[in-house]
């Protein structure tokens, strides 16, 4: 249920010769408006804690380590209640504040200081296991009641909604129904995303239905959204201090308008995790992420 959807199943069988040494729950939900993952810490504390338990058995007891910024006490007491009376190695780790934060090979390092090489290394191959908090309750669920996942919690909020509230809805709800279940629309939105103002998209219509990964729906006013010319780079260097991934955005970007495909594989394209901060503190407001995106995608 994390933003790239990755099937848990694969996750909890790891390859022959693959030992997971680290379950790290991901509790971090850094973006802007977004609470979804904040509202299960706090209500269905008792269902991570069982599907903690029962992927511990699966994964054959690895250490445990619940990943929370600093800025949500509330969930930090809820994970700390939940868990006081376990037993093994499990820890709450209360990271720094900081965008992007949620990205699996930013969790692991931030917790247990490994680091994932390159493409197509995955955490496994460090002895780790990345879960959503949303996705430990469900597995509580599917094993417990025999459930399937047939639902999840969104954020629905935006300064264009009546009352921002975080909801859980069947998948496929259409977008159109949560946002009359939060009072409809303040004032005619000039920008809808489907997911967060860093990473999610931009949808045209809200007669489409939520997936498994649909954390955020927002509904920003004209005075929320920037609108803008992108210009020629300035080769400011501003996105090369703004990558998590340590890469050359501008590199990347400039490739993609040479429909070059290969030099933005040689400048690593494949390791952008698309999460915006480049684009963000661009001052010639170059669709970077986008670039790169429509580049890993050919
Ligand atoms: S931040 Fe924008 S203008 Fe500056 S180097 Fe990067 S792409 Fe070029
Ligand atoms: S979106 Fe930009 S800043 Fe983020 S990982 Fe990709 S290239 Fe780096």
């Amino acid at each position: 249920m994390g933003g790239a959807g990755f099937p848990t199943s694969v996750k909890l069988n790891p390859p022959p010769g693959k030992r997971c040494e680290y379950l790290v729950l991901n509790g971090a939900e850094c973006e802007p408006y977004l609470t979804a993952d904040f509202r299960v810490m706090l209500e269905r504390a008792d269902r991570i804690r069982l599907g903690v338990e029962i992927m511990r058995k699966i994964l054959g007891g690895p250490a445990v380590r619940i990943a929370i910024e600093a800025n949500k006490p509330e969930a930090i007491a809820a994970m700390e209640k939940a868990f006081a009376d376990i037993e093994g190695n499990v820890e709450i780790v209360v990271l720094p504040v900081l965008y992007p934060q949620g990205s699996e090979k930013h969790q692991i390092f931030a917790t247990v200081g490994r680091v994932v090489p390159e493409p197509p290394a995955l955490p496994i191959d460090v002895g780790c296991v990345v879960e959503n908090v949303g996705t430990v309750a469900a597995i509580a669920d599917a094993v417990e009641k025999g459930e399937p996942l047939l639902e999840r919690v969104t954020t629905v909020s935006g300064d264009a909604v009546v009352e921002p509230k975080n909801i859980l809805a069947p998948s496929g709800t259409k977008y159109a129904d949560l946002v009359a279940f939060c009072g409809g629309e303040k004032v005619a939105p000039a920008k809808v995303i489907s997911g967060g103002t860093m990473m999610g998209f931009a949808v045209s219509t809200l007669e489409i239905g939520t997936t498994k990964t649909t954390s955020g729906l927002l509904l920003l006013s004209k005075k929320k959204v920037f609108q803008y010319a992108s210009g020629a780079c300035i080769n400011c260097g501003r996105c090369l201090r703004a990558c998590p991934m340590g890469l050359n955005p501008a590199l990347i970007s400039k490739a993609v308008d040479a429909n070059d495909i290969k030099a933005a594989e040689d400048a690593s394209v494949m390791d952008c995790i698309e999460c915006g901060a480049c684009s963000f503190g661009c001052p010639a407001y170059r669709t970077i992420t986008a670039k790169a995106q429509a580049a890993a995608a050919k």
